[in-house]
């Protein structure tokens, strides 16, 4: 008889404690970025209805969001705001009283150890929608950048601890770094959605944050999904314009760039499991069609696998929850 001759993998997966001895990847507390939408007003706590389990806060209500956040351990917030009015130029991105700068001022008094990222772009305090200036139905690059580097500073002088340009403007990671130098916010680091695509699965943020486009798309700043080669040209243009951290968004459809970006460069690598991921898990498990911490487990596991050091998503308390059950 012929000796059958093959490898026993399953040798390796005999009992829990052997799998535990093997595993490779680990998702971990520290790891997550929890997204908090703050608005101005009174006694809002307005649910998202896309986005089941997100609510957008006033600074009245903030503290308890906060404070739960903090008490689960998760080292880091971003902040993104809805102002009470816009304009052209979105004003209250840069204002010093504007809804960032003082949600981040107020937080820092309660929480001083707490990382507050501040969201730096201007689509939610325009009037039309769209990241940057416009003239007519052009977006302007250059006219963006002296905006998009007085935001960054505002927010640093109110306590921010990481600016995160999220506009794809070109040249706006070295537009930043050069206002927040000159303003003496040397130390601030810059985390860039370095690697942001014009994805369809923004929808239910649009609802959250009020900015969608009042005409046109974002085609013109943000990448095709269709293209890699671009995530290098993107990732290596914010590099050398001073980026700190690397943003990838979406998460889930792009986790061949996530590993392509880890592969390439030695920067931390931020995942941005966004808001129409988020979604269809949620919807999925209301329906009863799948199990929701298990999935949710194993997406964001495969962000980390992918190469990713850190995770910004909405399912992070939930996370911390599932992690210490154990
Ligand atoms: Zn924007």
């Amino acid at each position: 008889m012929t000796e059958l001759n093959f490898r026993r993998h399953r040798r390796l997966r005999s009992s829990k404690a052997m799998r535990s001895m093997v595993k490779e990847t680990y998702l971990h507390k520290e790891d997550l970025i929890y997204p908090i939408f703050v608005m101005e007003g009174e006694n809002i706590k307005n649910p998202v209805s896309s986005m089941p389990g997100v609510f957008q806060f006033s600074l009245d209500t903030l503290n308890t969001e906060v404070d739960e956040v903090v008490e689960l351990g998760i080292p880091a917030i971003i902040l993104f705001g809805l102002p009470a009015e816009k304009d052209a130029v979105g004003t209250g991105a840069f204002h010093d009283h504007g809804i960032v700068q003082k949600a981040t001022r107020q937080i820092k008094e309660r929480h001083p150890d707490i990382i507050v990222i501040a969201d730096t772009c201007l689509c939610e305090f325009t009037d039309h929608g769209h990241c940057g200036v416009v003239e007519g139905e052009k977006v302007l690059n250059d006219a963006s950048l002296d905006l998009l580097g007085r935001t960054a500073v505002s927010q640093a002088k109110a306590g921010a601890d990481i600016i995160a340009p999220s506009n794809m403007m070109d040249g706006f990671v070295a537009a930043i770094r050069v206002a927040l130098d000159e303003a003496g916010f040397e130390d601030v680091p810059i985390m860039s959605y370095a690697v942001k695509y014009a994805s369809a699965y923004y929808g239910p943020f649009r609802e959250a944050a009020d900015g969608a486009p009042q005409f046109g798309d974002r085609k013109t700043y943000q990448m095709d999904p269709a293209n890699r080669m671009e995530a290098f040209r993107e990732a290596e243009s914010d590099i050398e314009e001073g980026a700190d951290f690397l943003i990838i968004k979406p998460a889930l459809s792009y986790l061949d760039i996530i590993r392509d970006v880890r592969n390439n460069y030695t920067l931390p690598i931020v995942a941005y499991n966004v808001s129409g991921e988020y979604a269809m898990i949620k919807a999925a498990a209301q329906n009863g069609w799948i199990e929701e911490k298990p999935v949710v487990m194993e997406t964001l596991l495969g962000m980390k696998r992918a190469g990713a050091d850190m995770i910004l998503t909405y399912h992070a308390k939930d996370v911390v929850r599932w992690l210490e059950e154990k």
